[in-house]
């Protein structure tokens, strides 16, 4: 089934305990899509400006399952750019600058050749964006949406909108807590299904993930990581999604049960990512490099 992603191509500044590095790949809709094109085909509608690094578009060129027809270049504009600081646990991060460039122009348009995608991921990008994207596919399968802090505190409005629209939503804790004002994981994501989607994925970093939906809760350890593999955290939240959304329309679900498995390819999934800075970690992997983390993960989180 067809995967087809929006959100943002970005240039990432990142700082850790132990280095920065300046302007390299990144984005929502990046990370995304290359976690996903481990599992099926994807599709992605995304802007960048005229300083798009040549090697940038190199880099998402080595993920053969991604397909770029729907990648706009914007000579005159500037790319969504991005920095980041991650404190010692390496869990937790602060925005250092977001500079929108194209995002605050139109959106990207849609190929013709995109119109019967059915499975759609709306990564994190301006939700008036996410909506006017979702508004192409009337006959999609599942439609889920991300947010951050940013939307939230400047776009309330538009993503109070967007919930109403998309059958589930994929966000951290602290977004969780952010949109209801609710500290617990799970009653913050029965507040959120009250706004309209019928799941919601509440994320908790190295404390796994919890999916509460319409038809049952379901929780997944995180893939266990020492202090030492943990290079560059940004993206793991969007490569969850990657791994969670690539399983679901490869295997043609949306079910309570498919998602309960998607979770899992989410968590194993971004667990290489995390391993290296920017699109590295999942440019080298092979499916089979994937499949093989999953048995060791089942051994990892078995239960009785
Ligand atoms: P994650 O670590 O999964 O939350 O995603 C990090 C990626 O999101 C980085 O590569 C950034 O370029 C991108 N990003 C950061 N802030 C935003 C934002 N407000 N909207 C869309 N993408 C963003």
């Amino acid at each position: 089934m067809s995967l087809l992603v929006t959100g943002t191509i970005g240039i990432d500044t990142i700082e850790t305990p132990a280095r920065k590095v300046e302007r390299v790949m990144g984005g929502s809709c990046a990370y995304f899509a290359a976690a996903a094109s481990l599992h099926c085909p994807v599709r992605v509608v995304a802007a960048v400006g005229g300083d798009w690094p040549a090697e940038h578009k190199a880099m998402l060129q080595r993920f053969k399952n991604v397909d770029l027809t729907g990648l706009e270049v914007r000579p005159k504009s500037t790319t969504f750019a991005w920095g980041g600081r991650y404190f010692d646990n390496m869990n937790e991060r602060e925005t250092l600058f977001t500079h929108l460039g194209v995002l605050e122009e139109k959106p990207p348009i849609v190929p013709n050749s995109y119109a019967d995608s059915r499975y759609i991921f709306l990564a994190n990008t301006h939700p008036a964006v996410q909506m006017e994207l979702l508004s192409h596919f009337p006959k999609r399968a599942l439609a889920v949406a991300d947010t951050m802090d940013l939307w939230i505190n400047i776009a309330k409005p538009d993503l109070m909108q967007l919930l109403k629209q998309v059958d589930g939503v994929v966000l951290n804790n602290s977004e969780a807590e952010q949109l209801t004002g609710v500290r617990n994981p799970i009653t913050a994501c029965r507040k959120i299904l009250e706004m309209g989607p019928r799941f919601a994925v509440n994320k908790k970093g190295e404390h796994g993930a919890i999916l509460v939906h319409r038809d049952g809760v379901a929780t997944m350890p995180a893939f266990p990581a020492e202090l030492h593999q943990v290079v560059d955290p940004t993206g793991a939240g969007d490569s969850f999604a990657g791994g969670l959304m690539g399983y679901l329309a490869g295997a043609n679900r949306t079910d309570f049960e498919g998602l309960q498995t998607g979770l899992a390819w989410g968590t194993v999934t971004a667990s290489f990512t995390i391993e290296s800075f920017g699109l590295e970690g999942l440019a080298k992997l092979t499916r089979a490099d994937v499949e093989k983390r999953m048995k060791q993960f089942q051994r990892h989180a078995r239960v009785g």
